[in-house]
């Protein structure tokens, strides 16, 4: 099971409240934005107006030691205006990546399942993966079956290379994204 994910840590971060004009200014109507990078940048505003920033990944055991100092680089390069503006929070977590981005779910036995590798989308794919599971161990498997069906390739390279492969790929594609 272990050669379907592999862990990435990624870090958020909330700037201080903005102006209502600044916070317009931003981001005009209120929604939440995603770039198409590989690492991908996404933000939105809070009720309190703090832009809520989502950047910046490491393929490490340890998280940086300044989170706030690490994702506030790729925020300034979308909004340079903020260079002033204090950064109030900074946290991140370790998510489970599958090669495809699709979460892997699993029958391995009558009565024994595996739901993982939500791949950053986990608020709600692992409720459902939870509801699949515990509506196959009520009896009706078709949902989780159908799920299960999708292919989640293992990543490459055994127990002892798979590690380095991640890193080398992941900052391969994370140089694609400044070329
Ligand atoms: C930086 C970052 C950004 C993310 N962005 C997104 C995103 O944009 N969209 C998205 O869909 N997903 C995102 N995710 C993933 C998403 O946050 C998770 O997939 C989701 O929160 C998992 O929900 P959960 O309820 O399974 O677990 P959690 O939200 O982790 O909840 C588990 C809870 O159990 C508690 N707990 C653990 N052990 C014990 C114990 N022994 N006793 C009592 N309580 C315990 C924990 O304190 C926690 O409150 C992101 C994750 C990170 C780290």
């Amino acid at each position: 099971m272990t050669g379907k994910i592999m862990p990435i840590n990624n870090f958020m971060l909330a700037t201080e409240p903005l102006s209502d004009a600044w916070a317009r200014e931003l981001i005009r109507d209120d929604v939440a934005v995603a770039d198409s990078k590989f690492v991908v940048n996404y933000f939105r505003l809070s009720a309190d107006n703090r832009l809520l920033w989502g950047g910046g990944e490491n393929y490490r055991s340890r998280f940086p030691t300044d989170i706030k100092r690490f994702v506030r680089k790729p925020m300034l390069e979308v909004f340079p205006q903020l260079a002033d503006v204090r950064i109030d929070y900074g946290w991140g977590g370790t998510l489970a990546i599958t090669r495809n981005r699709m979460p892997h779910l699993q029958r391995l036995d009558a009565n024994l399942f595996v739901a993982q590798g939500y791949s950053g989308h986990g608020v709600a794919l692992a409720t459902l993966g939870g509801k699949l599971m515990a509506e196959a161990i009520a009896g009706s498997a078709e949902k989780f079956d159908l799920f299960s069906a999708v292919p989640t390739p293992n990543f490459p390279g055994g127990t002892l290379l798979r590690w380095p492969g991640l890193v080398a790929g992941m900052l391969y594609y994370a140089l694609k994204d400044r070329l």
